[in-house]
């Protein structure tokens, strides 16, 4: 297996005033446990520049640009981006501001970093989904990337925490390069993949998966009550999976169900790629509290992740997997185990 790690893609969010549960430290934690519990097992970890001279990309294009988010986005949301706009979308990503015109989780007096800095980070962030994809299109095994799953980000806005669509993004830039024809996405994330579904709805090329909690933001009935017709959230992903409070006992089984619909819904063409959207934040010590729907087991959280794994390896399709939601001091362990029990695997 390879990973793809870089210190520039932490977020470093208490520098920008932010007080959102997401920590850097996230990814260390699982390269350190991988390291000292596997001293002896070979894993490959790559950073940008390592996996991009490596992908050999010519230096011109070892970037993520406006033609790239523009394949995806609108213009105007790109303009706004790449303007006078940035720090009015960055605060509505990051929901700073609440409906009485007060900050929330933001206290811009204790910032170092003028907010837009975020921007070039996320960027970063989107390149490196990019890289594993490519890395995953020229190696047996799995790329896992310690970063990325921005599923949240739709047309014309972000949203949850996501400014831009990373997923997309790299999947229409391997298209545009004809690099993949067809993708599957494959969301684990306990939110739905809603900006995702509705950036494909429609598009036969790349298939969506989404399991997820059924009635939590951004499917709570606030949410849904603002929702417009015919846009994210209320976008059916080609296979939709919604796992009520009651229903955590079958999620493992759905999701298996829900893999061999997506393989009939490819009528027997297997995609070239799939990237896995493998959210923690399902897990039963994550401290968001929009996550509270969803309270699965370390051990149900690897058996997931070993499901997605065994089926994709099984039908030699090639697999990005994102590291993607996940809040709080111990969000590093699912993906760590999960590797762990990959490495474990290798004997
Ligand atoms: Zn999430």
């Amino acid at each position: 297996m390879i990973l793809l790690y870089d210190p520039l893609l932490d977020m470093h969010f208490p520098d920008y005033g932010i007080q959102i549960p997401i920590r850097d430290r996230r990814s260390q934690a699982v390269l350190e446990y991988l390291q000292k519990k596997y001293p002896d097992k070979t894993t490959e970890v790559l950073n940008l520049k390592t996996a991009a001279e490596l992908l050999e990309i010519p230096k011109n294009d070892r970037h993520i640009g406006r033609e790239d988010l523009e394949r995806v986005h609108s213009r105007e949301y790109v303009s706004a981006l790449f303007g006078e706009g940035l720090e009015a979308e960055l605060i509505k990503t990051y929901e700073l501001i609440d409906e009485r015109g007060q900050p929330r989780r933001y206290r811009p007096d204790l910032a170092s970093q003028s907010l837009t800095g975020l921007f070039s980070t996320i960027l970063n962030q989107v390149w490196g989904t990019y890289l594993a994809c490519r890395l995953a299109l020229v190696q047996p095994d799995l790329c896992f990337y310690l970063g990325g799953g921005m599923h949240h980000a739709r047309r014309d806005a972000g949203a949850g925490f996501c400014l831009v669509n990373d997923i997309v993004i790299s999947a229409r830039r391997l298209q545009a390069e004809g690099l993949v024809s067809s993708i599957w996405i494959i969301d684990l994330d306990a939110h739905k993949g809603d900006g995702t579904t509705e950036l494909t709805s429609g598009d036969p090329s790349i298939l969506t998966l989404s399991i997820h909690m059924a009635s939590s933001w951004p499917l709570d009935a606030e949410t849904l009550s603002r929702a417009v017709p015919g846009r994210a959230p209320l976008i059916p992903s080609d296979v939709e999976l919604p796992i009520s409070k009651d229903e955590q006992g079958s999620y493992v089984e759905q999701l298996g169900t829900g893999l061999k619909k997506l393989e009939v819904l490819s009528r027997k063409r297997l995609p070239d790629l799939a990237i896995v959207v493998d959210g923690a934040d399902p897990y039963e010590k994550d401290e968001l509290p929009s996550t509270s729907d969803l309270q699965l087991s370390l051990d149900t959280c690897v058996e997931r992740d070993l499901l997605v794994y065994t089926f994709l390896r099984e039908r030699h399709i090639p697999s990005a997997w994102l590291m993607a939601g996940g809040y709080g001091d111990r969000a590093w362990e699912p993906p760590a185990s999960f590797l762990g029990a990959l490495l474990d695997g290798q004997g």
